[in-house]
């Protein structure tokens, strides 16, 4: 099978998909203003495959890269420079048609490798079908894996002891040839725009939650799934005042399952409670590394912005200006040096798909992650006071034209020699990137996608090596010298 063009995704959305937007049903998510543009926005990943300059990076024998198990550290770090290729093309704003599910796809070889090997299951066959189904389709996945969670302090089973049994998607049928299944999931991501949904557990599971410990994969279309849109950030925008936002968007919904049929062949998971926890974790770990990559582009633009605006302000010489490019160039190259190194120290994992599988290791990716998102604010606080308050109080496009533009070009002028126009734009990039709905949007998406920092923190403490660390301290306690 050829890879898709742009143009057979776009008509590949054209479905029985049950979409809505404020409200509304939208009859066709090409043709709506914000759905649509997200649409556009994800189709990057399929121009890159058709491009001369990207085709070496984005394809692999005739197959998106993406779909293409990484065996090692090379492979993770072309993958890691697809990402990151393809989110500088995106505008900073990651494309994650493909990313996403793809950190699923590897997640679910190798848990259904060691639930068959553990307990006996089917689902190694399954897998490999759905994942050769996906490749040779060269398809759009989203991943619907946060549930909504309810009370955070009690799991699914007590939450249901408790009179509300659909704060975690549960199975509530099982059939001959398949499972039905009810609930809701949270903040799917290009859900609207994708064409496969694969479904995974949020978190482990007790025995009492078994009906909770479920994970497959259905063409969006399916009947009982319904996509309700977030409206955040959508709306009319220029291009002169929102350089990144009115040209990319992506879309996120809360995702209903009302009493979804899905057939055995598409079930990867169906009340094996001890291997939810592990399967959560095993995506995550690949989305992290994912996460970390996709950020690169933003935090380089942070840096680029802030150091345009100092000189287009006329203080780049200044002490405490320096102070700060330096701590936002330490930051972005401090999350270069650490995704790299995730894939650099990789650990191999037997797999469905043949082999082994390279996984970025955890420790790396969480530092990186943790790294990047607990220090996010403060960047964007520099970039901020940098820029000045021009971010949220400069003029239109419509104030540069012949009646105001001499009066605007001739006071907000910046530096002698500035071009007045490069200037705004450079504050309107600024403003974009952190003091707009899409700058917010960066700041949730830092603090709480991929998993919230305090995942990331557990993790680190998780994978650390306490022993070896304890013993060296424990030396140096007692003989002053380690060994
Ligand atoms: C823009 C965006 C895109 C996303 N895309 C996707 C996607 O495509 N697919 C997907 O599946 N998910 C997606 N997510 C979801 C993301 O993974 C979650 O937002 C994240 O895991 C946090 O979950 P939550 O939003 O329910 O917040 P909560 O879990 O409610 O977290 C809020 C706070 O409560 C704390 N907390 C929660 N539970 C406990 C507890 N038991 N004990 C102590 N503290 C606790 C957290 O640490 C945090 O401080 C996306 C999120 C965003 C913002």
């Amino acid at each position: 099978m050829p890879l898709r063009t742009p143009e057979q995704y776009f008509q590949s959305l054209r479905d029985a998909r049950r979409v809505y937007y404020r409200g509304r049903a939208v009859p066709d998510v090409l043709d709506h203003p914000v759905i649509g543009l997200a649409a556009r926005h994800a189709a990057i990943d399929y121009e890159m495959a058709e491009d001369p300059r990207y085709r070496d990076l984005a394809v692999v024998d005739g197959t998106s890269r993406y779909f293409v198990p990484p065996r090692s550290t090379d492979d993770l770090l072309s993958r890691s420079r697809l990402i990151e290729t393809a989110t500088r093309l995106g505008g900073t704003l990651v494309v994650l048609i493909k990313e996403i599910g793809t950190d699923a796809l590897f997640g679910l070889s190798i848990v259904a490798h060691e639930m068959d090997k553990r307990l006996g299951t089917p689902y190694a066959e399954r897998v490999r079908a759905f994942h050769k189904h996906c490749a040779e389709g060269d398809l759009a996945l989203a991943v619907a894996q946060t549930d909504v969670k309810g009370d955070r302090g009690l799991g699914p089973a007590e939450q249901a002891a408790r009179g509300h049994p659909d704060a975690y998607l549960r199975i509530v049928e099982r059939r001959p040839d398949g499972i039905v299944v009810r609930g809701a999931k949270a903040h799917t991501s290009v859900s609207t725009n994708a064409n496969e949904l694969i479904v995974l557990p949020t978190r482990a599971m007790a025995e009492a939650d078994a009906d909770y410990a479920v994970a497959f994969a259905i063409p969006v279309d399916t009947p009982g799934v319904t996509l309700i849109a977030s409206p955040h950030g959508g709306g009319d925008k220029n291009t002169f005042e929102h350089p990144i936002a009115a040209r990319h968007k992506m879309m996120e919904t809360l995702t209903v399952f009302e009493d979804v049929f899905v057939p055995n062949e598409r079930v990867f998971m169906a009340g094996e409670w001890q291997f939810a926890g592990p399967l959560a974790l095993t995506f995550v770990e690949y989305h992290r590394f994912t996460a970390v990559s996709y950020k690169l582009p933003l935090v380089d633009a942070l840096v680029g912005v802030a150091l345009l605006l100092a000189e287009y302000n006329g203080v780049e010489r200044a002490g405490h200006v320096r102070d700060k490019l330096s701590w936002l160039i330490a930051y972005a190259e401090g999350l270069r040096a650490l995704t790299h190194m995730a894939a650099h120290r990789c650990q191999r994992h037997p797999t469905v798909l043949g082999g082994e599988i390279a996984v970025p290791d955890p420790l790396t990716v969480n530092t990186a992650k943790l790294h990047f998102a607990s220090n996010y604010h403060q960047a964007v606080a520099r970039v901020q006071d940098i820029a000045g308050g021009l971010l949220v109080t400069g003029p239109a496009e419509e104030d540069l034209g012949a009646e105001l533009g001499d009066r605007v070009r001739h006071y907000l002028g910046g530096k002698l020699g500035t071009d007045t126009e490069a200037r705004l734009r450079a504050l309107n990039l600024a403003s974009d990137l952190t003091a707009s709905d899409f700058g917010g949007y960066q700041e949730v998406l830092a603090v709480h996608a991929e998993g919230s920092i305090e995942a990331e923190k557990l993790t680190i403490l998780r994978n650390y090596d306490h022993r070896t660390a304890r013993d060296y301290a424990r030396q140096l306690a007692d003989t002053g010298r380690g060994a």
